[in-house]
């Protein structure tokens, strides 16, 4: 089910984005269970598929090609997406313990988190070996790798390991690593590489004509095989061979002998194996827990020992999806069978493979492109998902009724996009008129940022309220988020958070799921809350059709220290402390396009306080601050321009973007916000030639919990952009400056670059 669309019942919890998970989210994504909800808990969101590692690694395959995006399949399982590592279980409470976030409740648990590298207590592996598993992660140790070996560093590779896992990494790695240091001018030849296999030799378990090609195969290139031997210690620069059988000097050792189980499982109270795996039965659930299903690497297969290898984590999928629905609706679970004998292809490094299956062995350039359209084709599940109902076309202007079709109410954005548009709210406030008070300093008839009002002491009060629905299906995050925002407008002005009122929605539910998401919202808030010094001191909570949250903020503020949108003077720089493009990220994140990274980027965007940066844009003499929120840039710099009398020029190459917000926005993906903020276009000189201009729509982005813009002196603004990026906001930019007021109507213009006009 989609969050939020009926009654949450039952809560699948899938820990881990390996093999068969995936699977177990695209078939419930084609076949949804009204009233259960799905929350996909991963540590790595883009997921690499192991058939195309070492073709990834070779230099064949692109990160994309070769890595299942969670962001997009989740949102087309109407399953929640959780960034996080798990560290725990509480079976008796039915909770995951994760390392960031609270507890997560379940009903029906699943694990596939793969294996780590057993190392088997050999002195110094841990040390000066690079471990090959997890999958996730060694991508960016292989990267390091490649660096130090370009960078004339690291001369000689070994890998430790002589199955099919570790024959072909090495390849891969030989081909890559010569050809790269070739291409840079260097001599390939200067780079040597070695192989240990154990006991087994190498790759045992294969037919002889198989082994014997890639022995072959080593031979023909020059790297060493050390077969029988085992590495008894490895230092600094060295493996240390058990016997008489001396020391392999090597810069680079990796290491894939052995796969481990995860070391938190032993205190889960999971039956496990002799060696830590969680023992299941033929059905994939877990030896005497009917609510705990397992697969792939981390398991100990009952029935019978498997190959620690992808392509069984990938059969069991549909197994394990097919026993997770029946689990749910009472219906008798099925065996997984898995083959008794799989077909295996391990690819050489160059486009060239050989491939066993039942004793028979054939190589060549043909089973490459055979394998490589086995995997393509199983990476277009993932990666080619059926569209998502009723997609938004992006209105080049609002057609009254096109708003209020169910359709596009449906697709309407949470977060700043489902913000009132100004011209709106500008109209309904003219009528109205509020009663006069003598303490009020800024009111209704001036708004600003946050309202300020006397207290009769030194000090000014500053109130301001934000609400919005949630843009996100993790309540955790959203509360993050939803207090990040509402802070804003206190930093803007320059003042301190001092207490807080929250309102809350949860979606109707059972009395624990309502708990759940409620404590876990209000969690991720009062964390905000705490770190800016805020007491949380009372609220209202209520339900309704959506989880949204807000906040009545007050801060404190000494007179003269007061930011105000009019406080703009003209010569000064415009300095804005974050990306852009939040809105138009999570309206991709809508329709199940935005990839998990770039939706990672926005969250933790939105999730940078404002409060330190407003502390420096003060040292530095801002007097004009505003908060960058639904309104987009456009929409908040026009606010402090009237205010302030002034006109202003942006530099477009100087604004910084949320990764993915430029590539959506020309695809015609928007907020659904974007036309009311476009109306503001007439505040742009020579509109016609703007609208030309690289980045004209994400100027209009309604933000979320978005940077501060402020006016800063232009002879303290490089001092304060450097204080803003050492303090964390590392897309600080000076992004133009503000200007005398012209006569010209409208106050902006807008420059590609500060050469161009
Ligand atoms: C270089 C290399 C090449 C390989 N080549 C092949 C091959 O060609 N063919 C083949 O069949 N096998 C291959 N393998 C083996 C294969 O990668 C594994 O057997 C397979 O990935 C196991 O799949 P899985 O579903 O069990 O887990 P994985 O694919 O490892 O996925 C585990 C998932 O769980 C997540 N996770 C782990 N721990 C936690 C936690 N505590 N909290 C939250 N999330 C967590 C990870 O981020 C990841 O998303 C290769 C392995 C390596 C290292």
């Amino acid at each position: 089910m989609r969050a939020g669309e009926t009654l949450v019942v039952k809560d699948v919890v899938l820990v881990g984005a390996g093999h068969a998970h995936v699977q177990v989210l695209r078939r419930f994504g084609m076949r949804p269970l009204p009233g259960v909800r799905l929350t996909l808990i991963s540590r790595e969101l883009h997921t690499p598929y192991s058939g195309m590692l070492p073709g990834l690694i070779a230099g064949h395959y692109g990160f994309d090609e070769a890595h299942i995006d969670t962001a997009p399949l989740a949102r087309f399982a109407g399953a929640r997406l959780y960034g996080d590592e798990v560290i725990g279980l509480d079976l008796a409470q039915r909770l995951v313990l994760c390392r960031q976030r609270p507890p997560v409740l379940y009903d029906i648990l699943s694990l596939d988190i793969g294996s780590r590298p057993n190392t088997g207590g050999v002195p110094g592996a841990t040390e000066h070996a690079i471990p090959v598993k997890p999958i996730d992660g060694f991508l960016a140790r292989f990267e390091a790798l490649r660096a130090r070996v370009l960078a004339g560093q690291s001369r000689r590779v070994l890998v430790v390991g002589g199955g099919a896992g570790g024959v072909e990494l090495l390849l891969a790695l030989e081909h890559r690593l010569r050809r790269d240091l070739a291409e840079r001018g260097g001599d390939p030849r200067a780079l040597g590489f070695a192989l240990v296999a154990g006991e087994g030799g190498l790759l045992p378990g294969f037919p002889r004509a198989f082994r014997r090609r890639f022995v072959a195969e080593l031979t023909e290139r020059g790297i060493a095989l050390h077969a029988g031997a085992r590495v008894r210690a490895v230092e600094a620069g060295a493996a240390i061979l058990d016997g008489e059988r001396g020391r392999i000097a090597a810069d680079e050792i990796l290491w894939t002998t052995e796969a481990a189980p995860a070391g938190w499982l032993a205190e889960t109270g999971l039956a496990l194996d002799a060696r830590g795996f969680v023992r299941v039965d033929a059905t994939l659930r877990a030896f005497g827990r009917d609510e705990v299903f397992a697969a792939g690497d981390t398991i100990a297969f009952d029935p019978r020992p498997l190959p620690r290898s992808g392509v069984y984590a990938v059969r069991a999928g549909p197994v394990l999806a097919d026993n997770i629905r029946a689990a749910l609706t009472g219906r008798p679970l099925r065996p997984y069978r898995p083959q008794a004998d799989a077909l295996s292809i391990v690819s050489t490094g160059g486009r060239h493979a050989v491939a066993a299956r039942n004793g028979l062995t054939v190589a060549g350039g043909w089973v490459w492109r055979w394998k490589d359209w086995i995997d393509r084709r199983f990476m277009r599940r993932f990666n080619d998902l059926p569209a998502m109902a009723a997609p938004t076309p992006p209105p080049a202007r609002v057609e009254p009724d096109a708003v209020h079709s169910p359709a596009a109410a449906a697709m309407r954005c949470g977060g700043c996009g489902a913000k009132v548009g100004a011209a709106t709210l500008a109209r309904v406030l003219d009528g109205i008129e509020p009663a006069p008070h003598p303490d009020v300093v800024i009111g209704l008839d001036a708004p600003d940022d946050a309202a300020v009002v006397e207290t009769g002491g030194p000090l000014l009060a500053v109130h301001t309220v934000d609400y919005f629905r949630a843009m996100i299906d993790d309540p955790w995050r959203f509360g993050m988020i939803a207090a990040t925002h509402a802070l804003g407008d206190v930093h803007a002005m320059g003042a301190a958070p001092h207490t807080a009122l929250a309102i809350a929605t949860a979606p109707f539910g059972t009395e624990a799921k309502v708990e759940a998401d409620l404590a876990a919202m209000l969690a991720g808030a009062n964390a905000v809350l705490r770190a800016a010094g805020c007491a949380l001191i009372g609220g209202h909570t209520g339900e309704g059709a959506e989880l949204a949250l807000g906040f009545a903020i007050t801060g404190r503020v000494a007179r003269d220290a007061l930011m105000r949108k009019s406080g703009l003077v003209p010569g000064d720089a415009l300095v804005l402390t974050k990306p852009i493009g939040t809105g138009v990220v999570l309206a991709g994140h809508m329709r199940g396009i935005a990839r998990a990274r770039w939706l990672e980027a926005a969250l933790a965007a939105m999730c940078v306080s404002s409060g330190p940066a407003a502390a420096i844009l003060a040292a530095h003499g801002a007097r004009g601050v505003t908060d960058v929120t639904g309104f987009g840039l456009i929409g908040h710099l026009v606010e402090m321009t009237r205010a302030s009398g002034v006109d202003a020029e942006l530099l477009l190459d100087r604004i910084a973007t949320i990764p993915g917000a430029r590539e959506l926005a020309g695809r015609g993906i928007a907020s659904s916000l974007l036309p009311q903020n476009l109306r503001l276009r007439a505040a742009i000189r020579d509109p016609t030639r703007a609208e030309t201009l690289p980045l004209y729509p994400l100027l209009f982005d309604p933000q979320t919990a978005g940077g501060l813009l402020g006016g800063v002196p232009a002879d303290r603004a490089e001092a304060c952009v450097a204080a803003l990026r050492a303090a964390g906001y590392p897309a600080a930019a000076v992004i133009g400056a503000v200007r005398p007021r012209s006569d010209d109507v409208a106050p902006i213009t807008l420059r590609a670059s500060a050469d161009a006009g």
